[in-house]
């Protein structure tokens, strides 16, 4: 599906619930001249068909380059297959280079560097944002010509985004405010067009800040540990696959907090071997 002038969607429903909503990998640039590809999905033979599959519909144009925002399997996962089929070279944060060598071998890699813009069909470019905090190695991509900011699993289309390390997610995302935008085309989740998509990194800031909030007030109440404030501000009834993942942001909320030295940490408990 075309999304705008120069972006094209390849969506599937992967049925992970940690991202409702589904994948996205996208083809940008001309079809009928060169286009970059930005991701490669999980290593799921439908998925690395259905972006195949993709470009066959898209004429095979040339890929200028294979661009990798993050290292998690369900971005690298298709890599080797698809680097086979379109043989463009691969770019990546210079942390990612070494495990994306393994996959297709050290010619193919080629770091990105922070800002680099890459030229594509259809006259446009795409600048590289370094962007850690999802993971160390995460990269998001901006297309002036379109407005459109590619944001990885930085920012979702229909969740919010597990977070590594809160204080240069927070840094990343203000980041990403300074440049100009209206639709999000994120790893996971819907499209997010205008206008919603102009504002949606700030919501993501505001929902963060009032998460830490709702953090500082259950401490303020006594609540000392990850799983007791996580019972106290998520509501009762999330999944189990979305408790964990809620304990381990608050985990991570906890640890900006210690590191900005607003909260201390003590050592709590001792548990028996074996029990
Ligand atoms: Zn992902």
């Amino acid at each position: 599906m075309q999304v705008t002038p120069h972006v094209y969607v390849m969506h599937i429903d992967d049925d992970s619930v940690y991202h409702p909503g589904g994948s996205n990998n996208y083809f940008v640039g001309d079809p009928h001249e060169e286009m970059l590809l930005i991701d490669t999905g999980d290593q799921q033979r439908e998925w690395t068909q259905s972006i195949l599959d993709y470009y066959e519909h898209l004429g095979r144009p040339k890929i200028s380059a294979i661009l990798l925002t993050h290292r998690h399997q369900d971005h690298i996962g298709g890599l080797d297959r698809i680097y086979d089929v379109v043989q463009a070279p691969v770019r990546c944060h210079p942390k990612l280079v070494t495990k994306l060598t393994t996959m297709v071998g050290q010619d193919a890699v080629v770091p990105l560097k922070s800002r680099e813009m890459l030229r594509t069909g259809g006259d446009v470019a795409v600048q590289a944002l370094f962007t850690p905090g999802h993971e160390v190695d995460h990269v998001a991509f901006h297309l002036q010509a379109d407005r459109v900011l590619f944001t990885g699993d930085c920012i979702l289309g229909a969740s919010s985004s597990t977070v590594r390390d809160l204080a240069s997610y927070m840094k990343s995302l203000q980041l990403l405010t300074q440049y100009q935008h209206d639709t999000i085309c994120p790893g996971h989740g819907p499209v997010v067009p205008p206008p919603r998509g102009a504002e949606l990194v700030r919501w993501y800031m505001h929902h963060r800040e009032e998460r830490e909030q709702q953090i500082l007030d259950a401490l303020a109440k006594g609540f000392s540990g990850v799983k007791a404030i996580t019972r106290h501000i998520y509501p009762r009834n999330l999944r189990k696959g979305l408790r964990e993942g809620a304990e381990r942001n608050v985990a991570t909320h906890l640890e900006k907090l210690v590191h900005e030295g607003r909260v201390t940490q003590t050592p709590s408990h001792y548990v028996l071997q074996g029990h």
